[in-house]
């Protein structure tokens, strides 16, 4: 690489160029986002398998830019972890996601659980634990409502203090998930050894469930593994009716994806809510 350096610069220093300006300005605009109130969440149902009636959602982050319009996680989450942002952002997202469950729940009588998406600088803050159990206190709910989704990638480095971050919050009651499981190469040691109560079935593995009988064995595999580690188990993207019917007849305990509903906002929520 040392021999082309010179070349491949060159040839895409103009677009690096570019491409630092828009970082910049993405990261300016993303610092005035909170003020501005231009963040929302979105919400997706989780269902139950046992009865097909809903039991919680999963908060999703969308930025409503009035220069970008409606801008999608994966384009300004990465940005706010690198800048730090994630962690006002994060405690934004906990604090109006928990309100939300409460606010479902005094109009409808459902008690619904919370799946909020925690990301590795935002968990290894040092106020992450205190500032999530004022949260809960402030607004009254149960720790047990609240699901902290967190990925593999995150114990991959410095494990032991993550394990202790995850205890204290485990010993509050709050329940704690394995997102996009399957999808970061890790070792599977850590499902033992770590207070999970939740394997969420990455999507990429639910899109291929039916698309052969490895990819089946496969789904089936990480079902009843699992389940031998008292893990409760989410599939998420299920897009279509057979994968569901497939996991629910293989002892998937939730459903989550577009088959059943998309990710709406709030108001939207409620009303699918009522209907359901
Ligand atoms: P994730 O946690 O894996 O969330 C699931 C993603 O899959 C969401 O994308 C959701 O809209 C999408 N999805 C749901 N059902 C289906 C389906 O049936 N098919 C397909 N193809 N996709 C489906 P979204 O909302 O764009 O979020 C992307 C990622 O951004 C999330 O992935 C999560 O890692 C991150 N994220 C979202 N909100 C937050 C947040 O508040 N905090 C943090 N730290 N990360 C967040
Ligand atoms: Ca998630
Ligand atoms: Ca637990
Ligand atoms: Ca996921």
């Amino acid at each position: 690489a040392k021999h082309k350096g010179k070349s491949a610069w060159e040839r895409f220093a103009p677009e690096m160029e570019e491409l630092s300006h828009e970082r910049l300005q993405m990261e300016s605009r993303m610092r005035r986002a909170l003020e501005l109130e231009e963040f929302e969440l979105w919400f997706q149902p989780i269902i139950s398998a046992a009865d097909g009636q809903v039991t919680g959602a999963e908060a999703l982050l969308r930025w409503n830019s009035p220069v970008m319009g409606l801008v999608m996680p994966d384009r300004f989450i990465p940005l706010a972890e690198e800048t730090g942002m994630i962690i006002p952002i994060g405690r934004w997202v906990l604090e109006q996601a928990c309100a939300a469950a409460k606010r479902w729940e005094e109009a409808t009588g459902k008690a619904l659980n919370i799946a909020v998406n925690v990301s590795p600088r935002q968990f290894r803050d040092p106020e992450f634990v205190h500032s999530t159990l004022q949260i809960l206190s402030a607004i009254n709910m149960p720790a047990e409502r609240l699901e902290l989704e967190i990925t593999e990638r995150l114990l991959l480095d410095n494990s032991i203090e993550a394990a202790a971050i995850l205890q204290e919050l485990d010993s509050a009651g709050i329940r704690l998930s394995v997102d996009d499981f399957g999808t970061g190469f890790s070792a599977l040691s850590y499902l033992k050894s770590y207070p999970f109560d939740v394997l969420k079935i990455d999507k990429s593995f639910v899109a291929d469930v039916l698309a052969s009988n490895d990819n089946s064995a496969l789904v089936k595999a990480i079902i009843s593994m699992a389940h031998s580690l008292n893990l409760t188990v989410v599939a998420e993207g299920v897009e279509e009716e057979a994968q569901g019917d497939f996991l629910i007849a293989n002892d998937c305990d939730f459903v989550q994806g577009y088959h059943y509903s998309r990710p709406v906002p709030d108001a939207d929520f409620l009303t699918w809510l009522r209907g359901h």
